[in-house]
């Protein structure tokens, strides 16, 4: 940062509560304290950098010290007020605890505070970045703190709260200054490029506010290194912008991401390379993917103010909706996915190319691919079709995971012995419901029980007929199983013909042939000559050697 772009920031920088943007609770609070003569001993501002702990810092003490009192506050000059913005009234004194860590430097406040003030009514410590201070600093500083005299007043600012010792704490008045709010920055920094005079578009300055994260500072010197490089009448856009900012933009990515669900894989491979143009690195583009991993997964769990994450509030909302829609495993999946391809990068002579099959084979891995394309399939031979590549997108799929998870022993392992051990030959309906059972498939094996008829079974293939409570998923399903199970590809087509009863069904006609058979049994006749009312409503066999 050159000193000239902290010109608008010094420039605008708010003089009294009404210049204030986005705090006008925490405004209104202190206000009302004041007005009723309820001023705590200590203030305490935290918040993200540049929101204005240490405007407000300021505008507190001018509150509270103005020549004219607090009701006839000055609006415009006073000598106390003037002396407190420049950090300059005998007073106030401002000290950064970036710098000034030690138990000295508290002694040395504590000595000065005991002796009134000179020239207003209070005298006023404002300790920036206060959780710098060390352990026996706060110690030293909480005596004072526990019992200032009437005249002594503390105002803390801090952006790491948690460092903070509770009994600090706890002798304070807590104020959470909120990161601002996009359209607000908005529409403030583009009050003052029309104050400047700034020939910016608003597409400019919504790039700016999104660059700032909720910090007027930063927002500020932005627009002021954007109107500083340009040429004479000439307007600050969106690509002069980038270009100026080298800045990436989030919401692309964000694009993207949403694109890769769908499985819009020309749509994908247009935007990367757009992002490629703008001069962004495979690596920078990979690390913001993973972070943006990071948020899909957790944004339930964050805030926009609870963490200092580099969205906007557009941003954030935004992925919060889309996030409901993706289920966690995929995004782990993610997660383990780009970690790997990060590492690979490094041993990769084109990372560009690399990046380009690492966004494609996402698609495959969400496999949501596959489900839209079946949604979209409607007729039998379009479904075969399907059936028939849905093997090798599942082979896909497990070699990614493999190669995440055990990437040494595949090495070592000849490529098509990898399924040996695990593999099973399945030789009929009965077989393979037996298989779901083991493999706790219950959801496939209902089906295949209840609402499939078989028409023919043999090796890798499978004809059946089908009631219409038949899940849409069930071919599906079941030929990514059969491969898992197997090792390899099923064929599953659909019959018109009858084929057998169900398995269900047959149970059923069994049970009935059973019950009627005993109840043509004399046994059962002599019950129900004692037994009038009774019914035979099941059998139970005691072994199968019974039937
Ligand atoms: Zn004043």
């Amino acid at each position: 940062m050159n000193n000239n772009s902290k010109v608008l920031a010094l420039k605008y920088r708010p003089q009294n509560f009404d210049d204030l943007i986005g705090q006008e609770v925490v405004a209104e609070t202190i206000k009302n304290s004041i007005k009723a003569d309820k001023i705590p001993n200590a203030y305490l501002f935290t918040g993200i950098r540049g929101v204005g702990k240490t405007t407000i810092a300021r505008i507190v003490a001018k509150a509270l010290n103005c020549t004219n009192g607090y009701e006839n506050r000055c609006k415009i000059k006073c000598e106390n007020c003037d002396a407190i913005a420049s950090s300059s009234h005998i007073d106030v004194l401002e000290i950064d605890a970036a710098s000034k860590t030690g138990v000295d430097d508290v002694r040395d406040l504590i000595e000065f505070s005991r002796y009134g003030p000179t020239s207003s009514k209070y005298k006023i410590f404002i300790i920036d970045e206060v959780h710098m201070l060390s352990k026996q600093a706060f110690n030293a500083l909480l005596k004072t703190l526990e019992e200032p005299p009437e005249y002594l007043k503390f105002i803390f600012a801090t952006t790491e709260i948690k460092k903070i010792p509770i009994t600090v704490l706890s002798r304070c008045q807590r104020f959470d200054l909120s990161r601002i709010k996009s359209s607000e920055l908005f529409e403030y920094i583009k009050k003052i490029k029309d104050k400047e005079n700034g020939k910016v578009s608003d597409e400019a300055l919504r790039l700016i506010v999104k660059i700032s994260e909720g910090s007027v500072r930063d927002a500020l010197s932005l627009l002021d290194r954007g109107l500083l490089t340009l040429d004479n009448n000439k307007e600050l856009d969106l690509d002069l912008a980038q270009n100026i900012f080298g800045y990436f933009d989030k919401s692309q990515l964000i694009d993207l991401f949403k694109l890769i669900l769908k499985g819009d894989e020309k749509k994908v491979i247009e935007i990367y390379r757009k992002i490629y143009d703008q001069g962004i690195e495979p690596k920078v583009f990979i690390n913001d993917f993973l972070e943006l991993v990071y948020y899909f997964k957790n944004i339930n769990s964050l805030t926009l103010e609870s963490t200092n994450f580099s969205l906007n509030d557009d941003e954030f909302s935004k992925i919060k909706k889309i996030s409901t829609d993706i289920p966690n495993e995929v995004l782990i999946l993610f997660w383990q996915f780009t970690i790997k391809t990060i590492n690979e990068l490094d041993i990769v002579s084109n990372q560009n190319l690399s990046i380009e099959m690492f966004l494609v084979r996402l698609m495959y891995l969400s496999s949501l691919k596959l489900k839209n394309e079946l949604k979209t399939h409607t007729n039998l031979s379009d479904v075969k079709e399907m059936i028939d590549t849905t093997p090798e997108i599942k082979k896909d799929i497990v070699d990614q995971i493999k190669n995440i998870t055990q990437e040494k022993k595949i090495k070592i392992e000849a490529e098509d012995k990898k399924d040996i051990d695990s593999t099973k030959i399945i030789n009929s309906l009965d077989e393979l419901i037996e298989v779901c059972n083991e493999n706790k498939e219950m959801k496939l094996k209902y089906e295949l029980e209840k609402n499939v008829n078989l028409v023919s079974f043999e090796k890798n293939r499978m004809e059946i007929s089908f009631n219409e409570k038949l899940d849409k998923n069930f071919v599906k399903d079941l030929s990514l199983k059969f491969f898992e199970w197997t090792g390899e590809r099923w064929i599953i087509t659909f019959s018109k013909t009858k084929g057998e009863i169900s398995i269900k069904e047959q149970e059923q006609n069994k049970k009935n042939e059973l019950l009627n058979k005993t109840k043509s049994t004399e046994f059962y006749k002599e019950i129900l000559k004692k037994f009038t009312d009774a019914n035979l409503t099941d059998v139970i066999l005691k072994n199968k050697e019974e039937n």
